[in-house]
């Protein structure tokens, strides 16, 4: 079963993954070069997209919830 809504949520969840990933190569990076200034900013970068990260699977994972529901009442009827 395809819903729109669930691969909005799941593309959306890939994409800040993939930005928490280039977030954190770019952090240990900028630590490798003891580029104090960027160290600092990435820090507080790296936090936000976290922070993004867990609010987009909460997000998912309780749009998901709905169809699993949906299941259960379908079948018991
Ligand atoms: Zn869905």
């Amino acid at each position: 079963m395809r819903c729109p809504e669930c691969d909005r949520l799941r593309i959306e969840f890939d994409r800040i993954v993939r930005r928490n990933m280039d977030v954190v190569s770019d952090y240990n990076t900028a630590v490798l070069k003891y580029e104090q200034e960027r160290v600092e900013l990435l820090r507080a970068a790296l936090h936000d997209v976290e922070l993004l990260r867990t609010e987009a699977r909460i997000k998912l994972a309780s749009h998901e919830e709905t169809h699993f529901t949906e299941r259960v009442m379908t079948a018991g009827q």
